[in-house]
């Protein structure tokens, strides 16, 4: 039976770390690291994300700022914000709550952050210094997932890993930190031929697709570390993963829950950028 991994613990040690480091900048730089949200429209689970964020960060003593547009704003004018943000000296981190109204273009103005303040790490300068392996700001739920391994001890190096999904925000950035760490990386998508076959051969199997149970449990390698990323909302309106929980419990060494999984920690990750965003910005 699979040893859990509690995101929703880990997620706080997180962010006692996080607390330390921002009270550490105010004492050094006088000011509170600061870490503005953009939320264009009503969507009601984004307005969900975007209090859950201004919570977070007001906790950690991270100066938290929501800026809420109507639904009705112009991309010029939504540009125009940016770039008031970009300039704003006591501004460390700058997010944009995806996705956008669909008169608007996400990637125009995830283009329009300054990279160092890009704390969702989407901006293409983020996502390239990635894949070249330099430092920058790095997606935060690919991040946490990365510290959830670190936590159980699960060192990729020469195991093989499997992502099942292949989107900019969390199946290729998870792909480029696990090479990074010397694994030996397999990325399946939809077209995918024989997931099972491909999931079987796998010490690591990181699901985030969005299919409630796709992974079945009788295709985990027993012993490996299963990361499920998928949030899914069934039916009967619980949340599901995208991993077939139950019975893949029985066969990996490691799991996920969902929820109180990979969730949690996505939010302790933006925290962590948005100080790191600042330490670098303000040099000691
Ligand atoms: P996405 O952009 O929709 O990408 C889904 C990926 O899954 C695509 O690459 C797609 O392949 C692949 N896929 C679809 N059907 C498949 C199948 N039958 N077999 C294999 N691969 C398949 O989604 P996302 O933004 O990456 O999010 C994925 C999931 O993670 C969602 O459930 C989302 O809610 C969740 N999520 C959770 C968090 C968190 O904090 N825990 C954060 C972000 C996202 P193609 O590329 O070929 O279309």
């Amino acid at each position: 039976m699979a040893g859990i991994i509690d995101g929703k613990a880990l997620a706080q040690t997180v962010r006692a770390e996080v607390k330390t480091r921002a009270a550490a900048f105010a004492a050094r730089t006088g000011r509170e690291v600061g870490l503005d949200v953009v939320l264009v429209g009503e969507d009601p689970a984004s307005e969900v994300y975007v209090r859950n964020k201004e919570r977070a960060a007001r906790k950690a003593g991270i100066a938290g700022r929501v800026h809420r547009l109507s639904a009705d704003t112009s991309q010029h004018a939504l540009l125009g914000l940016v770039r008031e943000l970009n300039a704003d000296d006591a501004i460390d981190g700058i997010l944009v709550q995806l996705p956008l109204p669909r008169h608007l273009d996400d990637q125009t103005v995830v283009d329009a952050i300054d990279p160092a303040k890009d704390v969702d790490g989407l901006h293409p300068v983020n996502a390239g210094l990635l894949a070249v392996g330099r430092p920058g700001l790095r997606p935060c739920t690919p991040s946490g997932c990365m510290r959830m391994l670190d936590h159980v001890g699960f060192d990729p190096k020469g195991k093989r890993a499997i992502v099942i999904g292949r989107s900019t925000l969390v199946g290729k950035p998870i792909a480029m930190m696990l090479l990074e760490r010397h694994a030996t990386v397999t990325i399946a998508h939809s077209r995918t031929v024989a997931l099972g076959e491909e999931v079987a051969r796998a010490d690591l199997v990181v699901a985030a697709v969005g299919r409630p149970r796709l992974i079945e449990g009788e295709w985990i390698k027993p012993g490996a570390v299963v990361i499920d990323v998928g949030i899914n909302r069934l039916d009967d309106g619980s949340l599901a993963g995208d991993v077939a929980f139950e019975a893949a419990r029985e066969r990996a060494s490691y799991i996920t829950p969902v929820p109180g999984g990979v969730g949690p920690m996505t939010i302790a990750m933006l925290l962590s950028n948005a100080v790191t965003a600042a330490e670098a910005r303000v040099p000691a």
